[in-house]
C-alpha cells in the first residue's frame, strides 16, 4: 500500500490541494491532525479530506476550535485565530472534528498528533523525548505531526536514538528498527522551506519519502487578510518559519 501522509493543514486550502494533486496514485491518505487553525478555509479543508475518505486524528487546534480544550496555553495570536475558526465551523465540521480520536492505530501503524505519550500537546523535537515515547506504543512505525518539522527518529540496536531533519526529496528505509516519522506541515511549514510538506509511506517496500510542493502562497495570504487573521501568521507563510 502507498499511503500519503499529511499533517498540520491549518485551513490552508491551496496548499492541501497542491499536495493531494502531487500525490497522484496513493491507496489511502492519513491526516495527523490540525486540520484547522491559523488559516482561512477550515470547512473546505475538512470537506476535501472527508471527500477522499482520509483517515484522521485530532490535533490541538482541532480540539480547541470545537471548545474541547481551552486556549489558555495558546499564544495571543493563536487564540485569536482559534476564536475566528470556531465562528466559521459548520455543524458538520464541528461534529467531524469532535469524532476524531487523539491517537489511533491503522494498518499496524500508530498515529498521534504530538506524541504517543501525550497526543495533543507534546512536541517531539529531541532524542530524549523520542526515547521516552518509544516505550509508549507497540507498533514498529509511529507517525506524528505537531512540530511542523519533517523529521525521523530511530531507536537503534544500542538503545540510542538517531534523528534527523528530512528535507524534500529525502527518503528512509525502515528496515528492522522502530521508527517515528513526521511528514512536516502542509499549511504552515516551519523548516525554512515554505513549500507544502507531506510524506509517502510505502508499506510493502518499507520506505518513507519526504516530499515538498510549491503552492500559491499569495492567494492564502490574501484570503487571510480578508478574514482579518493575525499578520504574524500571514507573514510567516512565505518564509516557512
Ligand atoms: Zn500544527
Amino acid at each position: 500500500m502507498r499511503i500519503g501522509v499529511v499533517s498540520d493543514i491549518h485551513s490552508n486550502l491551496p496548499a492541501l490541494r497542491a499536495v493531494l494533486e502531487d500525490m497522484q496514485s496513493v491507496d489511502a491518505v492519513w491526516c495527523l491532525g490540525d486540520f484547522v487553525g491559523y488559516g482561512p478555509w477550515p470547512n473546505e479543508c475538512i470537506t476535501l479530506l472527508r471527500d477522499i475518505q482520509a483517515a484522521g486524528i485530532a490535533g490541538n487546534h482541532d480540539v480547541a476550535a470545537i471548545g474541547k480544550i481551552s486556549t489558555v496555553d495558546f499564544n495571543r495570536d493563536a487564540a485569536i485565530a482559534t476564536v475566528w475558526t470556531t465562528g466559521q465551523l459548520t455543524p458538520e465540521s464541528t461534529s467531524y472534528l469532535g469524532s476524531l480520536l487523539p491517537r489511533t492505530e491503522i494498518e499496524g501503524v500508530t498515529l498521534a498528533h504530538g506524541t504517543p505519550r501525550e497526543p495533543v500537546w507534546e512536541y517531539l523535537l529531541t532524542d530524549e523525548t523520542a526515547r521516552a515515547n518509544f516505550g509508549q506504543f507497540s507498533t514498529q512505525l509511529c507517525l506524528v505531526g505537531h512540530t511542523h518539522i519533517p523529521s525521523v527518529f530511530v531507536l537503534k540496536e544500542d538503545d540510542t536514538v538517531g534523528l534527523g531533519h528530512m528535507p524534500g526529496g529525502t527518503s528512509y528505509e525502515i528496515g528492522k528498527l522502530r521508527t517515528i516519522a513526521n511528514p512536516g506541515s502542509v499549511g504552515q511549514p516551519r523548516d525554512q522551506d515554505p513549500r507544502a510538506a507531506y510524506l509517502v509511506y510505502d508499506s510493502e517496500r518499507g520506505t518513507l519519502e519526504w516530499k515538498r510542493v510549491a503552492y500559491d502562497i499569495e492567494s492564502t495570504q490574501a484570503e487571510m487578510r480578508k478574514a482579518g487573521l493575525p499578520q504574524f501568521f500571514i507573514d510567516r507563510l512565505e518564509r516557512g518559519v
